[in-house]
């Protein structure tokens, strides 16, 4: 018996399912959860000592590895001047001017605790500010857990089968309008039909919770301009992609200018922390200075804008995220030689230093190309890797992350162990 199996059993008597997020368990690929012991640059050691090269990186945050030595210096330091104040510090100031630096469009922000606290604040601001009630969402397209945003949502709801969880309101879920990603006419025909009533329309400019779907050409430009037309507002859900496909986040890369952006994971280096920006016109309706109500007990906490702030500093390193996307570019072009040699069908999307992998002939571009890959052979490359020391993410919907921690060396080695793992899936 492991301890990883001893760990879950206790883990589970006394929290619900054994953990405090559903994707951790498992249930996406089978088994039961491996529980960790520590990380450290690109790898996480477990509770029986196994070491494993981390594609996971805690979900999003960690771009520079596990425990990198400035980020967990600048959090020691902070946490010898005390851990919480309620009262305002100059580290909140100082990350707000480090993201507006990164991120122009964000000229006023508001620090929370997490994506979904962000997302949730972006919406009730669209909606107050707009008046109207409905928003905008893609089916596959995950927000964290707002009820408003629980409508055929991605990640740990696609995982386990649940796109809309029991209690959601139906007369709320009704407000919530579902398109298909990449398909900005779907978009255009609920303009058309609800014009008058669209607050806002929430994306994830590329799609990282079915998997990773980069957009197509023209379809951010097509939400920009329909938003424009009916005087609904465009937020750009950056928790993911922000700091991760380039150092101004998706809407640098793509030159497109939302009126919202919501942030989190990579903005926290790995404690928790949200914020949700934009034009000062618009963020100055949160209280106090506006009606709309936003608060937070731990938003703006010392220690974990000292995380974000060293973490967000080491970014601007030149050619930082050359060098991540040249990575990712070896991984998912290693795989794909890998899977071809032995007539496994298979593809890769990467934008940056997010990746998704696929058992299907590509392109994949829309929700339901994500839905036709082989969600089995995904399951058996999981735990074939996860056995010769490769943590994936578990489950066929998320996308995979590559860190600065990562040498060319843990690529060839994560190419090699796959190829391993591809031989016996082209096997009976
Ligand atoms: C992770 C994620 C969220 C939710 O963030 P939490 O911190 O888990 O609440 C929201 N939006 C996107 C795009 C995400 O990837």
């Amino acid at each position: 018996m492991t301890a990883s199996h001893r760990a879950f059993m206790r883990a589970r008597s006394v929290i619900a399912g054994g953990v405090n997020s559903p994707v951790r368990a498992f249930k996406g690929v089978g088994g039961e959860p491996i529980f960790m012991q520590r990380g450290e640059g690109a790898y996480l050691f477990d509770v029986d000592g196994r070491r494993y090269i981390d594609y996971v990186g805690a979900w999003g945050p960690l771009i520079l590895g596990h425990a990198d030595a400035d980020v967990t210096r600048a959090v020691a330091d902070a946490a010898a001047r005390g851990l919480a104040f309620g009262a305002p510090t100059e580290g909140e100031t100082e990350l707000a001017l480090e993201v507006r630096a990164l991120m122009p469009g964000l000229e006023r922000l508001r620090f929370v605790s997490s994506g979904t606290e962000a997302t949730m604040t972006a919406l009730r601001l669209a909606r107050a500010v707009t008046g109207r009630d409905k928003v905008v969402k893609f089916e596959g397209g995950y927000h964290g857990h707002p009820d408003s945003l629980l409508v055929k949502a991605g990640s740990g709801a696609l995982t386990l089968g649940v796109p809309t969880s029991p209690g959601v309101p139906a007369a709320l879920a009704a407000h919530t309008l579902v398109a298909r990603f990449n398909d900005a006419d779907s978009v255009g025909a609920l303009f058309a039909q609800h014009g008058n009533d669209i607050a806002a329309v929430i994306v994830e400019p590329v799609a990282g919770n079915m998997n990773c779907v980069p957009p197509v050409a023209g379809f951010h430009e097509r939400l920009r301009a329909l938003c424009d037309q009916y005087g609904a507002l465009l937020i750009f859900d950056e928790v993911m992609t922000g700091f991760r496909v380039a150092a101004g986040g998706a809407q640098a890369l793509f030159g497109i200018r939302p009126d919202l952006t919501t942030l989190g994971k990579i903005i926290g280096g790995g404690l928790p922390v949200g914020a949700v920006g934009g034009p000062a016109a618009l963020m100055d309706q949160l209280l106090p200075d506006g009606p709309v109500f936003q608060a937070g007990t731990n938003s703006g906490n010392p220690v974990a804008m000292a995380a974000g702030l060293a973490t967000l500093k080491k970014l601007k390193a030149p050619g930082f995220y050359e060098t991540l996307s040249q990575r990712v570019a070896a991984l998912t072009v290693g795989l794909s030689e890998a899977a071809a040699r032995h007539g496994v069908a298979f593809t890769t999307n990467a934008v940056g230093g997010m990746f998704g992998l696929f058992f299907a002939e590509g392109p994949v571009r829309y929700y339901d190309d994500v839905m036709r890959a082989d969600a089995d052979r995904f399951r058996r490359f999981f735990h074939g890797l996860l056995g010769l020391g490769v943590y994936l993410a578990p489950s066929a919907y998320e996308a995979g992350f590559v860190s600065a921690a990562h040498t060319p060396a843990d690529i060839s080695a994560t190419v090699a162990a796959a190829e391993q793992v591809f031989s016996r899936l082209s096997g009976p």
